[in-house]
């Protein structure tokens, strides 16, 4: 017996989410089939009468599926969605383009509990888990549509140009993201991060009070202040316990210390997770030195935000390695950035690379940089090892699929790159 016995679901998708929601239906007593693309083609469901489907979130919102569950009125969610509607254990929703990792990992360390969502530890999984609340991160994927997300402590890290190819507008991907707060109540809150503009809220609709973050100024929020992180006029402690550099993660710390703060968190938990909690690796992670210079992967920079972020927390001379595939990007705001007084003094030369290197190429040349256009990753290392720059940056603000099968593979050749350039020196 349970909440869905005598109820029928199908789920989409075998992944670690389809199974994560399988077992929470059979938990609660409910009959489940599985369903998932055999040979890249959908596999129709047989027709019955579904009480709802759970769609695992690699699943696009153009997939026949949800085609299929609107022709026969069937309720389809996504499982971190469908997690949200099964539990009373307040949650705090982390979203954003970038930062969202890390704040998850920072909260979840702040608030002792397993960090779950889209970091991948299903949130239909972390509900029947011990810990009394929860920390989930989001994706713009999951958010797209979903009425039944509702978190008690929504945070929103920064909203830049990301994923436009998916959501097919910059104005449509703000909304995705805002949605995360649109059914709070008054009784919930929203931690708006340092670099949310206006213009990315224009759509955001909520009861939830606004809190605010900013590492300059005294908000009504989290703040730095005198090299102490504050929350509403309290101290919390010395900035220095934040073991992650750079001023982007200092942004990250203060959307973490405003969430935990309106769990309750102990002042102390919350400097001991600041001192805890180190780099995960592709995010600015020191891979070596060769040809007599250090070198840097940020494979996970996906976006242009991310990559300035970069930029910015890294001395120069620096050769920035670019490209992959654009997600619907305009690289001129790439190039407006880098070409402005302090990062333009940094930059030693920029090299492109992959499918989007002959487009870096002409952005680059607009906003007078000469970008050297590259094929593949490793004829970009070979460049950057003849180059003038003391640090060699792989920040590529492109996705890697054109060349390789995620961020962490293309982290892993550029590491094996420059491990095999020491090898040659040794002889
Ligand atoms: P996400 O989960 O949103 O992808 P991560 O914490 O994994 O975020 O970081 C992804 C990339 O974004 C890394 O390159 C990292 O250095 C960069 N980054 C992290 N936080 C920020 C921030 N607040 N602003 C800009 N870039 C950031």
């Amino acid at each position: 017996m349970g909440i869905f016995s005598g109820k029928r679901f199908f789920v989409y998708g075998n992944g670690l989410s389809g199974k994560a929601a399988k077992r929470a239906i059979k938990k609660r007593g409910g009959a489940v089939s599985v369903y998932s693309d055999k040979g890249g083609e959908f596999t129709k469901p047989p027709e019955r009468d579904y009480y709802a489907a759970i769609i695992s979130p690699g699943i696009k919102k153009t997939h026949p599926v949800y085609r299929y569950c609107a022709a026969r009125n069937i309720d389809a969610m996504g499982e971190a969605e469908f997690g949200f509607t099964l539990t009373d254990k307040p949650i705090v929703g982390v979203t954003g383009t970038n930062g969202k990792t890390t704040v998850t990992r920072l909260v979840s360390r702040m608030l002792n509990c397993t960090p779950c969502g889209n970091i991948g530890y299903p949130l239909c999984l972390a509900i029947d888990g011990k810990d009394k609340a929860l920390c989930c991160e989001l994706s713009s994927f999951q958010l797209e549509g979903a009425t039944r997300i509702i978190p008690h402590v929504a945070v929103i890290t920064n909203v830049a140009p990301d994923h436009i190819d998916y959501h097919g507008s910059f104005e449509a991907y703000c909304r995705a993201k805002t949605n995360v707060a649109a059914g709070m109540s008054e009784n919930d809150y929203l931690v708006i991060g340092d670099d949310v503009t206006v213009g990315a809220l224009s759509s955001l609709n909520t009861k939830a009070k606004l809190i605010r973050c900013s590492a300059d100024k005294v908000v009504d929020g989290s703040y730095v202040y005198r090299d102490n992180f504050w929350f509403m006029g309290e101290r919390i402690c010395s900035l220095d316990y934040l073991r992650l550099t750079g001023k982007h993660n200092v942004k990250n710390a203060l959307c973490a210390i405003a969430a935990a703060k309106l769990m309750n968190a102990d002042n102390r938990d919350i400097a001991l997770a600041l001192s805890g909690v180190n780099a995960e690796p592709h995010r600015i992670e020191f891979v070596g030195t060769a040809c007599g210079k250090r070198w840097i992967d940020d494979s996970k920079s996906t976006n242009i935000g991310s990559t300035v972020a970069a930029v910015e927390c890294m001395s120069g001379p620096i050769c920035l390695i670019v490209g992959g595939r654009n997600k619907g990007l305009d690289f001129d705001e790439l190039f407006s950035a880098l070409a402005k007084g302090r990062l333009r003094e940094k930059i030693e030369c920029v090299i492109s690379m992959g499918e989007s290197a002959g487009e870096l190429k002409a952005s680059g040349k607009k906003f007078g940089m000469d970008v050297v256009a590259v094929g593949k990753l490793s004829d970009a290392v070979d460049v950057a090892a003849l180059s003038r720059a003391d640090t060699v940056l792989l920040s590529p603000a492109c996705a890697s699929f054109d060349e390789f099968n995620g961020y962490e593979k293309r982290g892993e050749a550029f590491r094996a790159d420059v491990e095999a350039k020491n090898e040659k020196a040794r002889g």
